[in-house]
């Protein structure tokens, strides 16, 4: 089973000992970068810890922080071997210079790239081989996320008579660190929190056993996740790996930092790549990738949502659906009229404005979209044969539906609103797809002034709760992916 290190940063000894103690109990070895440390009494630090450690003292040239004399770094490798350190972890370079170890203490011989995943990974994997390790490392930083494949091959290709170590950095590289257990690899390496990486693209533990569940991650684990960029902020891995957790489905949903979806693509499905979430600015490239796709997709001209079964990948858009969902209810909340009987003024053309406008064009007594850019307001209008009219004009309007498909009033920009208060009236139903905040200033006033609201929370919610279905065939546990999206969103 694929071991889960923590690489610890901290300044000295006593420092160390309490940061080691301080670890979850699901972490059995720990990696003590001695490069990092201002200082450290190396025999004390042995002695007094209470799990297998990995000592390392990485040189400047390898990305580390030593820049002591090369006998002096490596006699302090030596050091921590006499005093029963499990493993030292000494660069390719240095192999011979270090010498032989005590019986019993493994050595980890390693190279690090910090600049690229070089092509000729399988030759560097050979070289350090040469130098019979007891454990291979090779660490490589991404800049694309497709380059995760030379490191994921690496791996399935290792021969069973050396564990091996490898992964990407930087956060084009996390899946290569997530995935680890998936793919066989004998550790991967978790930070002890935010802010305290030894090296980049390091997943927090806290995420990586609570987020990602990395203790249950194995060959049959399957792969999901959000296709964005950027995608550091998206709240879709929270929300989805809680609720495949509450279903105990063996399922992991990662961040994906996407440049090129084919090559992505390319470099993920032969690992189980069963499902994605797509966002900015891929839905609609990602359209053409499909092997089918749903009509409304095809007809929004962008997806939100991929599946990928037997070999097919089926694309559609759950946007849409949920967005109609959310505003039905409101609808109803409102006690009214059926959503069919409304006049909808919709502000906002972009991904999101679309999207909605589809769903509402043909399905409402009358629908006019506006949009600061006014030339898409027109062009979206005209394509589904509904009204428009420019931004400042709204004012004039008295919708029974206004929904706020713009980005005005997003955190952090909370204080704007796109209609001015004065529109808003009771019993009207005000939709607003931002959700963060929760509750934006335009609901806010919307609700002083008697109307119904449906908030972008709801619509996110549903969406999510949709592609989980899709996916999995079970219903979502709305309830756990609400919760985690609301402690998330306050803590953001
Ligand atoms: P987008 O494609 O970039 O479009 C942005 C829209 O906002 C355009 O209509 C743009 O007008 C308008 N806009 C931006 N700044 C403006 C300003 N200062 N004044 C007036 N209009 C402004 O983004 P999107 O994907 O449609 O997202 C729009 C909002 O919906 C975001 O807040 C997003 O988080 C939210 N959303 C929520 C969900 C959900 O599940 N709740 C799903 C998707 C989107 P121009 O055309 O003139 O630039």
């Amino acid at each position: 089973m694929t071991r889960l290190c923590v690489s610890l940063t901290e300044n000295d000894t006593d420092g160390m000992l309490s940061a080691m103690r301080a670890l979850p109990p699901e972490v059995r070895i720990a990696e003590v970068r001695l490069d990092m440390m201002a200082s450290c009494d190396i025999p004390r630090l042995c002695l007094s810890r209470d799990r297998e450690i990995i000592v390392t003292n990485r040189p400047v040239r390898e990305g580390g922080s030593c820049a002591a004399p090369e006998s002096e770094r490596l006699t302090a490798l030596r050091t921590a071997a006499e005093h029963g350190a499990e493993y030292v972890d000494v660069e390719l370079d240095a192999v011979g210079a270090l010498g032989e170890l005590p019986a019993g203490v493994g050595r980890i011989v390693s190279y690090h790239n910090f600049r690229k995943t070089p092509a000729d990974l399988p030759r560097v994997l050979r070289r350090i081989l040469a130098a019979e390790p007891d454990v291979a490392k090779v660490a490589v930083k991404a800049n694309d996320i497709a380059d995760c494949a030379a490191v994921f091959d690496l791996i399935e290709r290792q021969t069973a008579e050396r564990p091996l170590i490898a992964l990407c950095m930087g956060e084009e590289g996390l899946a290569t660190r997530v995935l680890a257990g998936k793919l066989g690899a004998f550790l991967t390496f978790a930070s002890r929190d935010e802010g305290a990486e030894s090296a980049p693209g390091q997943v927090p533990v806290r995420d990586m056993l609570g987020m990602y569940r990395f203790p249950a991650i194995d060959a049959a684990t399957e792969v999901y996740g959000v296709v964005a960029n950027p995608v550091a902020h998206s709240m879709s891995p929270p929300i989805h790996n809680a609720a495949f957790a509450a279903l105990g489905l063996n399922a992991v949903y990662l961040p994906l930092k996407v440049n090129n979806p084919r090559n992505f693509l390319d470099a993920f499905e032969p690992r189980d790549l069963r499902g994605l979430s797509v966002t900015i600015p891929h839905k609609e490239a990602m359209l053409e990738l499909m092997d089918e796709v749903e009509e409304l997709a095809a007809r929004v001209g962008a997806l939100n949502t991929v599946r990928i079964r037997d070999g097919r990948r089926y694309g559609c858009n759950t946007d849409v659906s949920a967005a109609m969902e959310a505003m039905t209810d409101a609808v109803q909340r409102a006690g009214r009229k059926e959503l069919t009987d409304c006049d909808v003024l919709l502000v906002g053309a972009g991904g999101a404005g679309r999207a909605i406008a589809h769903g509402l064009a043909g399905r409402v007594a009358h629908l006019t979209i506006a949009n600061r850019t006014v030339k898409r307001a027109r062009q979206l209008a005209a394509e589904l044969d509904a009204a428009w009219c420019p931004l400042d004009a709204i004012s004039e309007r008295r919708p029974d539906v206004l929904v706020n498909a713009t980005a005005v009033g997003m955190w952090p920009k909370v204080d704007e609103t796109p209609a001015p208060a004065s529109m808003l009236r009771p019993g009207m139903v005000v939709f607003d797809s931002v959700y963060n905040p929760v509750r934006t200033r335009l609901l806010q006033e919307a609700e002083q002034a008697g109307a119904i609201t449906a908030s972008g929370f709801e619509w996110f919610v549903k969406q999510a709760a949709a592609q989980f279905t899709l996916w999995t065939d079970r219903e979502a546990p709305r309830e756990v992916m609400e919760r985690v999206l609301r402690q998330r969103l306050a803590n953001d």
